[in-house]
């Protein structure tokens, strides 16, 4: 039923590994690399949103990512690699996302 999407998700996937590999910050909300100019921003919320994001996202969603970056960091804690539940829980998303995206053209149409 998701197929472009999977592709999408696997892609994100390397990027989002890349990026955390390297120097860059990332948006957990839109993807986008964001510097620490942007972490000034009132909107940013570590693992959550951006400036750019903030206002498109959900309650339900910042909420979700919230607590997932609390998953994390406790993880982290603890030492554990977190990668395997990070993909299940980002398949998750993209799935919430692109709900929320239909209901939307819904009310429009
Ligand atoms: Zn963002």
């Amino acid at each position: 039923m998701w197929k472009g999407e999977c592709f999408v998700f696997d892609n994100r996937v390397s990027v989002n590994h890349q990026l955390e590999k390297g120097q860059y910050d990332q948006c957990h909300g839109c993807r986008l690399p964001i510097t620490e100019e942007d972490k000034k921003s009132d909107k940013y919320m570590q693992g959550v949103s951006c400036h750019q994001c903030h206002d498109s996202l959900s309650e339900e969603q910042k909420q979700r990512f919230l607590e997932r970056e609390k998953q994390i960091r406790l993880s982290e804690q603890r030492g554990q690699n977190h990668i395997g539940s990070d993909a299940v829980s980002q398949l998750e998303e993209n799935r919430a996302i692109k709900q929320a995206q239909k209901m939307k053209q819904r009310e429009k149409a």
